[in-house]
């Protein structure tokens, strides 16, 4: 089962409830935990892993011949990005737009384009404390970071529980990150600025044809808004972990918050159960739908 932990905004503890959970099962399951926040991965700050594996990443990006080049604009015209440019009698390639598509260099009427591989990032492979981890880095600079998101999901193992750290927002990595998972948790706050951002969160899971569930943390600061929109909407409001002082300690020090505070183990068991149960649910009605077909 794979388990994809989003979030429309960032700093609203969606690390916090990814290294929570895997650590709250990894006793019972075989627990991995990916961590495709390839911008920013901190997962491993709380559960300091042993990498035994290191993977580079990159992308082909196009170099040109200039001695067959005709100057005759195709590549430019077809690249949907528009990472290559012709003036006059120079082409021009911007490695940092090019998603390495390959579509310039197999149009290229003359043959003049041959793709040199540039690393955007690297793979981390591990262990953390019995379980499997493994982490995505993009390089500074670097703004493809889906090729990253793409590699460090070659690690899934088919048979465990796999825990997805995505990065917040409703970009493109955040797509790569959530496509393909049985269950997407959306980890939100009380603020005006969680409701958008959730909102829009929701609508790009719902795309996607994915079920969903939502954590409120720090309940105790805004309003109820969240919880009206959960409940309009029909999303299930999963658990609610509130503003603490203790939590935020544990946090800023890098501590696990189920084993700073181990009573939080069955309040995560639970929050697996019943994302479970919504999985299968949602899985059995799609069989049924396809059977009727
Ligand atoms: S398509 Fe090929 S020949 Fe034409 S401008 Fe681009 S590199 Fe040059
Ligand atoms: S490889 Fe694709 S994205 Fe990169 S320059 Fe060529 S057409 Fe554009």
């Amino acid at each position: 089962m794979i388990i994809s932990i989003a979030s429309g905004k960032g700093g609203t503890g969606k690390t916090l409830v990814a290294t929570s959970l895997a650590l709250a099962l990894k006793d019972e399951h075989r627990v991995q935990l990916l961590d495709c926040d390839v911008e920013e991965p901190n997962d491993h700050i709380f559960l300091k892993p042993t990498f035994t594996t290191k993977q580079s990443v990159s992308v082909p990006i196009p170099s040109v011949d200039e001695s067959k080049c005709t100057h005759c604009g195709k590549c430019a015209e077809v690249c949907a990005y528009h990472a290559i440019a012709v003036i006059i009698d120079k082409v021009l390639v911007f490695p940092e737009l090019c998603h390495g598509c390959g579509a310039c260099s197999y149009l290229c009427p003359e043959k003049a384009i041959d793709e040199v591989p540039e690393e955007v990032g690297i793979v981390e492979i591990g262990n953390a404390g019995g379980m499997s981890f493994a982490q995505g880095k993009l390089n500074v600079g670097e703004a493809m970071a889906p090729p990253v998101i793409r590699k460090v999901k070659e690690h899934i193992i088919p048979d465990a529980i796999t825990i997805i750290d995505v990065s917040p927002g409703t970009s493109c990595p955040v797509i790569e990150a959530i496509r393909g998972s049985d269950f997407c948790l959306l980890v939100t706050e009380p603020t005006p600025f969680g409701l958008n951002d959730l909102v829009l969160a929701v609508e790009a899971v719902k795309k996607l044809g994915m079920p969903c569930g939502v954590v409120l943390n720090r309940a105790g600061i805004g309003d109820g808004k969240v919880a009206d929109y959960c409940l309009r909407k029909n999303i299930t409001l999963l658990r609610v972990i509130p503003l603490d002082t203790e939590i935020a300690a544990l946090y800023s020090k890098g501590i696990p918050l189920v084993e700073g505070i181990p009573e939080w183990k069955d309040s995560f068991i639970q929050l697996f159960d019943k994302i479970e149960e919504i999985a299968n649910e949602r899985s059995s009605i799609a069989q049924r739908q396809g059977r009727n077909r």
